[in-house]
């Protein structure tokens, strides 16, 4: 059986968390989240990047350093996952869905400004696949309307717009290192504070809304609870396995571009046949083989797809369900304007094996049993 995914391994992780624990100091904050963070910062040119225990918790931070309020409204994509709804639904407010665009299925920059009203708050625009959304558009846009952007860039790790890393565009940038993700650290994130008048309360939210950052740093000697916050923190060991690979970054990143790349070679013919469609990457946008998926004729067909290579040794899966005709989609939010590509567009995406090490042989395998179950 060939898996939809295999959570990243490199060789380093067990040492690297061996001398965490040696270090003796396994809380956050360690050696070892100093020097992802170091790392992160360097790769995305971003003033500050601070790991979290998870994408969905960077999210939440951003939330709060957005100040969100009861009956604000934030504008996201429906085709995404529930923590993007989630982060702000827990602060009080109303989501406001946006159709997608279907080349790339990220938020249609071009229906934005149609779904601002006096309450909107921030737009959330969320880098499926790990190809960027229109990023210059949705900061014109942001502006005009005096808006936060804050990017859900959680399968964006080490892909770009314009040559600016993913995360490091708006004012703030989450990335997942969860083990679905390119690098992992098991459960994990990062917040990317990129503009310059959140940074020092970005540390006090990740802190228990204490000022314990600046008290370590010798700022002030005592420290003290001094907005609300959480705990947002890592421990040093999930970092330390994180390092490991993050050292790795481009070599993952080639492996998987190179996977990715033979299915797009090997499904030329079938999409000139017209029997799927491949992805479509904007000339702007250099992404990072997150995923490789391929767009079929409706649902019937996906659903008659992925039974076929699973009798024959292949996982495939279907990725979102639509946030606003979920449950609680319908009672958190709306739908701003005609879902024209939501919901089509979703339940015809078909997403095949792809992870590190992931070899030709496989990806050949793969491409061959798609196409026999075209009858090609
Ligand atoms: C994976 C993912 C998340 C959540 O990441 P976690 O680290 O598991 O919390 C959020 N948004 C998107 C778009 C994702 O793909």
């Amino acid at each position: 059986m060939i898996p939809f995914n295999k959570p990243p391994f490199v060789g380093k992780e067990l040492e690297y968390m061996q001398q965490a624990i040696a270090n003796g100091k396994i809380c956050g904050d360690g050696a070892f989240t100093k020097k992802c963070h170091e790392m992160l910062e360097k790769q995305t040119q971003s003033s500050k990047v601070l790991l979290t225990t998870s994408c969905t918790h960077a999210l939440e931070m951003a939330s709060l350093l957005a100040d969100i309020k009861p009956g604000d409204e934030v504008i996201m994509p429906s085709y995404t996952f529930v923590s993007t709804a989630n982060a702000f639904v827990l602060r009080g407010a109303t989501i406001v869905f946006v159709d997608i665009r279907p080349d790339t299925n990220n938020i249609d920059e071009k229906l934005i400004e149609a779904a601002i009203t006096p309450k909107t708050k921030a737009i959330v625009p969320v880098h499926y696949a790990g190809v960027g959304c229109e990023m210059d558009t949705i900061l014109e846009i942001a502006k005009k309307h005096g808006l936060l952007v804050v990017e859900d860039a959680a399968q964006g790790v080490m892909a770009y717009y314009k040559g600016r890393a993913l995360g490091s565009i708006g004012d703030l940038g989450c990335y997942s290192f969860h083990e679905t993700k390119n690098y992992s650290m098991g459960e994990g994130g990062a917040v990317l504070v990129n503009n310059p008048n959140m940074l020092e309360r970005s540390e006090i939210v990740r802190e228990k809304g204490t000022n314990r950052s600046r008290f370590l740093r010798g700022q002030v000697d005592k420290y003290t609870w001094v907005d609300m916050g959480s705990s947002y923190l890592p421990s040093d060991i999930n970092a330390a396995f994180l390092s490991a690979q993050l050292e790795k970054a481009e070599e993952i990143n080639e492996n998987r571009l190179a996977s990715w790349g033979r299915y797009y070679e090997g499904f030329a013919s079938l999409e000139a046949a017209g029997f799927a469609e491949r992805p479509i990457i904007p000339a702007e946008c250099s992404h990072n083989a997150h995923m490789f998926y391929l767009k079929v004729r409706d649902i019937e067909q996906r659903t008659d797809l992925i039974s076929y290579l699973k009798d024959n040794g292949v996982a495939a899966v279907f990725h979102y369900v639509p946030l606003h005709s979920s449950e609680a989609g319908l009672k958190f939010g709306r739908f701003s304007g005609e879902d024209k590509y939501t919901t089509k567009e979703s339940e015809r995406l078909l997403r095949l094996p792809m992870y590190y090490g992931l070899t030709e042989n496989e990806t050949d395998y793969v491409v061959e049993k798609v196409k026999s179950f075209f009858g090609k």
